[in-house]
């Protein structure tokens, strides 16, 4: 590691803070009582962003050190034919379009098997919802990737996928966690969720599952065994309260079932879809105050990840110094996010993760899809030129 990134002297981060007009809340990161909404709103319209990831920073330190997680990790989006049209989607065809494909077992297999040089702990397999294909093409999805690597750690399905299962499967809700368990699916990301408000539903994903109908989804992942993890897309029509009513929303769920592993904030990439006229780029300002509030409001979530995809290696570095412990994995062939014309490149090898770390004032550490400890990694790397 680098020389660390250690927090301020207590007297210099009180007058930052008190600049701010946040020594309150200053006061109950301190001493760990909750924030609450309107203190998460604050967090949002403070022009002073130093004092807000201060106090993520502080946060995050007392939580996990100088440790910042990463994974070997594989991206399958196993197809893009989706009986809906999100507003802020570049990535979903339909039949027929010189653009659609879908994948099946041998695909999923084969690309699998290409990555042995990666020595990969996870799948990460998220997609459209295909309107012809049924329950057990679900089913043999996981299945598939157990074939090829039965050693895998199969983290697929958002909340969309689940609720569409639950609905075309014709059998009950137990017996379907049943197959998905004898699947071998693992855990589920976090994705679906968009923003958790209605107005926002409304205007830009109103054919697909709305926020109750997430959170119930996720409440039966939970009760039914498997951990997740839960992330916002923020940076499009959304507005600062609604994101404090996702955040709020989440941290309660999470006070019933208790089996989120990490909050994901998602920046928005415009490109290509139906929010391109609306659409900027969300800027680094915007991206670490996401992350630090998340940090800030979830006080109950064990982890916070900046996920370089959406945000740029470059930002999710910095974000580690902004109450994130976790920079994701070396991804590999992602596609929903590069539809919509993210710059990060679709792949990240080990070393330059490590690097990324590292450079930040970070030790790096491998880690499990469920935030066991693989290798707390001290070896020196190559030189990078
Ligand atoms: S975001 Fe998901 S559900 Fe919505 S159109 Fe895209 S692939 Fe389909």
């Amino acid at each position: 590691m680098n020389q660390r990134y250690e927090p301020l002297d207590p007297a210099v981060a009180r007058r930052l803070v008190d600049r701010a007009g946040l020594a309150d809340v200053f006061d109950k990161v301190e001493s760990g009582v909750r924030l609450s909404p309107e203190d998460g709103l604050r967090l949002y319209e403070t022009p002073h962003l130093a004092a807000v990831g201060h106090l993520a920073h502080r946060v995050r330190l007392r939580r996990h050190g100088h440790k910042a997680y990463f994974n070997n990790n594989i991206h399958i989006n196993y197809t893009n034919v989706c009986q809906y049209s999100c507003k802020f989607c570049a990535f979903a065809a339909k039949e027929g379009e010189p653009r659609a494909y879908t994948m099946y077992g041998a695909d999923i297999e084969r690309k699998l098997r290409e990555y042995d040089d990666l020595a990969p702990t996870e799948v990460h397999m998220v997609a459209g919802i295909h309107p012809r294909e049924g329950y057990d093409y679900y089913l043999e999805v996981v299945r598939a990737a157990k074939r090829a690597r039965p050693d895998i750690h199969v983290k697929a399905f958002t909340m969309v996928e689940i609720d569409h299962m639950l609905k075309i499967s014709g059998k009950t809700e137990d017996d379907v966690f049943a197959d998905l368990r004898e699947a071998g699916l693992g855990s589920c990301p976090g994705g679906g969720a968009e923003v958790l408000v209605d107005r926002v539903h409304k205007a830009t994903f109103r054919d697909k599952i709305g926020p109750q109908q997430w959170l119930d989804t996720a409440r039966k992942v939970q009760r039914h065994g498997f951990k997740m993890n839960a992330t916002m897309l923020y940076g499009h029509i959304e507005r600062p309260h609604e994101r404090v009513q996702h955040l709020v929303q989440l941290r309660e769920l999470q006070d019933e079932c208790g089996g989120f592993m990490a909050y994901i904030p998602l920046a928005f990439w415009p490109f290509h879809t139906g929010l391109e006229r609306h659409g900027h780029v969300t800027t680094g300002w915007m991206d670490m105050r996401e992350i630090a509030v998340g940090r800030l409001m979830l006080d109950n979530f064990p982890n916070i990840k900046a996920y370089w995809i959406m945000l740029t290696p470059e930002s999710a570095q910095t974000a580690l110094s902004f109450g994130a412990n976790d920079i994701d994995g070396t991804v590999t062939e992602e596609k929903i996010t590069h539809d919509a014309g993210t710059t990060s490149p679709e792949r990240m090898n080990r070393d330059d993760l490590i690097r990324l770390i590292r450079e930040a004032g970070y030790q790096p550490v491998q880690r499990t899809t469920t935030y066991e400890e693989i290798e707390v990694v001290d070896a020196p790397l190559a030189p990078s030129h």
